[in-house]
């Protein structure tokens, strides 16, 4: 392989990327035969965006990621990280988990051939895949995709919009609002639990909007498996639901069916407006394909481009039936021992 051309490229290094180049590493890729691109090198969103946010994840199931991959070099007996000292049970911050991931992408960024930069576009030709970055092209047989997602945004005109990484930041959430604001939040999920929370207990707001549209639902764990794994509320946001939401309603707080109807009517009360109603997939433009369908079983989207992470998760049926995509370290980890034995032998 010269500098320019590679068996494999992951683009993105958050907790999906690094993942990936763990386990490419595992099933006997050469390691200068990896380019691994993302523009920073910071964990993703979920080592720059989301710090202080506390996980629906517990803490035993982190450390089984660190653990997952022997070149992640992650040694529980000689790591003096915060996270190995709390209990396997509880729950913790974001940022704590994203400590030693930090750590392993610097093990794993002095392995394979890493460049900091934004991949630009993807082109399918003579097969291999050529990765356009702003100064430089390179070229792999095989691309993982782990570009994460943006938060989605309802843009209501009338409304100034929180961002949702300002939201999830109780500090920065709290100087972004004032004693006469009245604020909406959009969504019922862990992260609107998290904003609602902050915003009645840490902040001074007039009042608080929630717009929501079903009931709430809670993660049920038993010994092997967990109820609505996906999409149920964990840990403290389910704590503080239980207590808040199905218990007694805060004073400040008014919850409201978000019908077109109950939106035209009170949003024109509000000041501003948080959005925590899921997220869309960053896209790197592919030629010659309109979008980047994939299959959510095997992680295909086409010949030797393959796609992981929050972007692109797995669907998976629960025993009861129900649809749920997969998202989280352990989840991505599981998915790559599924998919990884169907990619080495999918290329272009
Ligand atoms: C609020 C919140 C709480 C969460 N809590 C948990 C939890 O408790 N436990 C858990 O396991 N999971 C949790 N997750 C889910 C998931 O683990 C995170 O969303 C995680 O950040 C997803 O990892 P990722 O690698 O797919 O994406 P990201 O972390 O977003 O990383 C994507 C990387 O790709 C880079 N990139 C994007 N486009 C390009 C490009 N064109 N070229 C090069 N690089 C590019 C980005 O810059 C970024 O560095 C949470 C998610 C959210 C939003």
């Amino acid at each position: 392989m010269n500098n320019s051309s590679f068996e494999w490229a992951v683009i993105g290094a958050g907790p999906a990327g690094i993942a990936a180049i763990g386990k490419l590493i595992e099933k006997g890729v050469n390691a200068e035969n990896i380019t691994w691109i993302d523009p920073e090198f910071k964990v993703g969103d979920f080592g720059t965006r989301w710090q202080k946010v506390s996980s629906n994840t517990r803490v035993g199931l982190f450390l089984k990621f660190f653990e997952a991959c022997e070149a992640f070099q992650y040694d529980p007996a000689t790591s003096d990280f915060a996270i190995q000292q709390l209990a396997p049970e509880k729950t913790c911050l974001l940022d704590v988990a994203a400590e030693p991931l930090r750590w392993i992408t610097e093990n794993l960024k002095n392995k394979v051939h890493a460049i900091r930069g934004k991949a630009q576009q993807l082109k399918l030709s003579n097969r291999q895949w050529e990765i356009l970055l702003a100064n430089k092209t390179v070229y792999a047989k095989n691309v993982i995709l782990a570009t994460g997602a943006e938060p989605k945004s309802l843009l209501f005109p009338s409304v100034e919009e929180i961002h949702l990484a300002t939201a999830l930041d109780p500090d920065k959430l709290a100087a972004s609002c004032s004693e006469t604001d009245v604020i909406a939040v959009f969504g019922s999920s862990h992260s609107a639990m998290l904003i609602l929370r902050t915003l009645l207990e840490k902040c001074q707001v007039k009042k608080v909007i929630n717009f929501y549209l079903s009931p709430l639902r809670y993660a049920v764990y038993f010994d092997d498996w967990i109820l609505f794994d996906d999409t149920g509320l964990k840990g403290m946001a389910a704590d503080w639901a239980r207590i808040n939401i199905n218990g007694k309603l805060p004073t400040k707080l008014e919850r409201i069916i978000a019908h077109e109807e109950n939106i035209r009517l009170t949003l024109p009360l509000c000041d501003k407006a948080i959005y925590a109603v899921g997220f869309q997939k960053r896209l790197i433009p592919v030629e010659g394909m309109h979008s980047l369908e994939y299959n959510d079983r095997s992680g295909i989207i086409a010949p030797g481009l393959f796609g992981l992470g929050i972007a692109f998760p797995e669907a998976k049926i629960d025993r009861y039936g129900t649809l749920e995509y997969r998202v989280g370290l352990w989840k991505f980890m599981e998915y790559l021992n599924h998919v990884m034995p169907i990619w080495l032998k999918y290329g272009a």
